[in-house]
C-alpha cells in the first residue's frame, strides 16, 4: 500500500490564529534554554544555551549522537518537560512558567506526537485508537469523532483497516495509525522522536514520505528526532546537536552530515 495521502481531510490551519492575518511572531522561539539534571554530585547539562526559531510550515530534523540532548529538546518543544533556564515562546506565548495543567492544554491544542514504539492501545481497534484524543479537550459528538477518525485513517491509507487491532497490523501500518491519532486534535505541529526507529528501511521511507506530504500538502510544521541521515535528508532543515548545544543549523544536508561526523570524532 502506498503512503500517499488518499483524501483531502480539511485541516483548519487558521483556527489557532483566530484570524486569517499572518502572525507576526515565530511559531517556536527558544532563547538561551538550558536543562540541567542533578544526579547526586554530578550535573548533566542536557541542553546548554539553546537558541532556536521555527516558523509555521518548517520541517526540521534534530540529529546528533546518543546523549546529545535530542529527546530533551523534543520534550521541551513538546511542552512535556520544562527547562531549568531560558524562555520558550510557543505561538507567541511564554510556556516556561506554566503549570503542568496549562502546558497540557497548550499541548492538546497545538501538538501531535508520534513515538518510536507507536504507543497504540492493544486490543483496541485502529478507529478507537484515533478517536481517543478526541475524548479530551474540545467536545465532539460520538458521530463526529467516528467520522473524523475514519477520515484520518483513510488519509494515511488505512481506510480498509478501521477495525484491525494493532497486533493485526504491520509496523508501518501501526505507525500510520499513530500518525492519524496524532492528527486527531488538528494540531499545528507534528513531532516524532525516532518515528522510524522500529521500521525496516522500505517501511521507514513510506512513513517518512507521509511526514513530508503532511508538511507540504497540509502545511503542518514537522519536527523529527532521528539518528538516520536518510530520514534527516527528507526534512528541509537539519539541526545538529552535541553536548546539549546546537552545532549546526542548516538546509544543506551535506553540511549537517559533516557536522555530525566531526562531532563523533
Ligand atoms: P538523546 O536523545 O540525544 O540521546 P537525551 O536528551 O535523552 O539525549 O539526553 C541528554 C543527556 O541528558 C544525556 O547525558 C542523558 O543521560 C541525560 N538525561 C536525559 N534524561 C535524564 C534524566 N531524566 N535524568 C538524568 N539525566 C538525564
Ligand atoms: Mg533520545
Amino acid at each position: 500500500m502506498s503512503a500517499t495521502l488518499e483524501s483531502s481531510v480539511p485541516m483548519s490551519r487558521d483556527r489557532h490564529d483566530g484570524s486569517s492575518e499572518p502572525s507576526q511572531h515565530a511559531l517556536i522561539e527558544l532563547r538561551d534554554v538550558a536543562k540541567v539534571y542533578k544526579l547526586e554530585e554530578v550535573e548533566v547539562r542536557a541542553l546548554d544555551g539553546v537558541d532556536l526559531t521555527m516558523h509555521r510550515g518548517d520541517y526540521s530534523a534534530l540529529i546528533g549522537p546518543s546523549g546529545s540532548g535530542k529527546s530533551t529538546l523534543m520534550n521541551t518543544l513538546g511542552c512535556l518537560d520544562r527547562p531549568t533556564r531560558g524562555s520558550y515562546r510557543l505561538d507567541g506565548i511564554e510556556v516556561v512558567n506554566m503549570s503542568a495543567d496549562q502546558r497540557a492544554k497548550i499541548r492538546n491544542a497545538q501538538i501531535g506526537f508520534v513515538f518510536q514504539n507507536f504507543n497504540l492501545l492493544a486490543r483496541t481497534s485502529a478507529l478507537e485508537n484515533v478517536e481517543l484524543p478526541m475524548l479530551y479537550g474540545k467536545r465532539m459528538s460520538a458521530h463526529a469523532r467516528y467520522d473524523r477518525a475514519k477520515e484520518l485513517l483513510t488519509l494515511v491509507g488505512l481506510g480498509d483497516r478501521l477495525d484491525h487491532h494493532p497486533g493485526q497490523l504491520s509496523g508501518g501500518q501501526q505507525q500510520r495509525v499513530a500518525i492519524a491519532r496524532a492528527l486527531a486534535t488538528d494540531p499545528s505541529i507534528l513531532m516524532g522522536d525516532e518515528p522510524t526507529g522500529n521500521l525496516d528501511s522500505r517501511t521507514s521511507r513510506e512513513v517518512i514520505e507521509m511526514f513530508r506530504q503532511l508538511n507540504e500538502v497540509k502545511g503542518l510544521t514537522v519536527i523529527l528526532v532521528t539518528h538516520d541521515l536518510s530520514v534527516a535528508k527528507n526534512a528541509r532543515r537539519n539541526i545538529v546537536l552535541r553536548d546539549g548545544k546546537i552545532i549546526a543549523d542548516t538546509r544543506d544536508h551535506e553540511a549537517a552530515a559533516e557536522a555530525l561526523r566531526s562531532s563523533s570524532d
